[in-house]
């Protein structure tokens, strides 16, 4: 077996407690820059400066804790949740409907940066990211540094002890992901909106309509 291998090879406190809390493949979720990068064979991650232990990162496994929850509220582009599975992909809908998270690296828009272009929700297409949002923070989720104003809200989350701040669509309640602040980017507002790619499209000429 490769993973037990590697796993007592690169081990550390970090992921030992990520084993003990019965995550399935710990060390493909970012435990620390040098494992990812030994793991996944990505790149060094030089550009990755946050401080934030990985396990406190916003888009870790969904089988820990409260992103296995699901949206509720009443929204302007809200849906019954019928009409969300008909429309959405089970993977779409297990992420923006029930909080859910892809695996690191996992999405094409994370290496992606156009120069123009926007971003939209994957449920209810409102544009939430310009292109010109967009930074390499090395995390292996699409990283902003800023919002479309008036398009995303933000929720504290305290589940497991932790104190996160998850942002949703504001139209339609969709879960995008968390946002960390001053980790200490070079980027003009010092913020990381970490969103998961299955909760965004590109569409490169819906800028010029804003
Ligand atoms: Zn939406």
């Amino acid at each position: 077996m490769l993973l037990p291998r590697i796993i007592k090879r690169y081990a550390t406190p970090a992921t030992a407690s990520a084993l003990a809390l019965g995550l399935s493949s710990p060390l493909l979720y970012t435990a620390s820059n040098q494992i990812a990068t030994r793991i996944v064979g990505a790149a060094p991650l030089r550009s990755f400066q946050t401080t934030t232990p990985w396990y406190l990162h916003p888009s870790k496994p969904a089988s820990m804790g409260s992103d296995a929850s699901k949206v509720t509220g009443n929204f302007p582009k809200g849906k019954s949740e019928s009409e969300w599975r008909a429309q959405l992909s089970p993977e779409q809908f297990r992420i923006l409907r029930e909080k859910g998270t892809e695996p690191g690296f996992s999405s094409e828009l994370d290496s992606h940066y156009p120069k123009e272009g926007v971003y939209s929700c994957a449920g209810c297409h409102t544009p939430l990211y310009k292109a010109s949002h967009k930074f390499k923070s090395g995390c292996g989720w699409p990283a902003f540094f800023d919002a479309i104003p008036g398009t995303i809200d933000r929720h504290v989350d305290r589940s497991w002890g932790m104190k996160r701040v998850e942002i949703t669509c504001k139209a339609c309640g969709g879960h995008l992901g968390h946002v960390f602040e001053g980790e200490g980017f070079n980027n003009p507002t010092d913020e990381r909106h970490c969103v998961n790619g299955v909760s965004i499209r590109f569409d490169e000429n819906a800028e010029q309509k804003l």
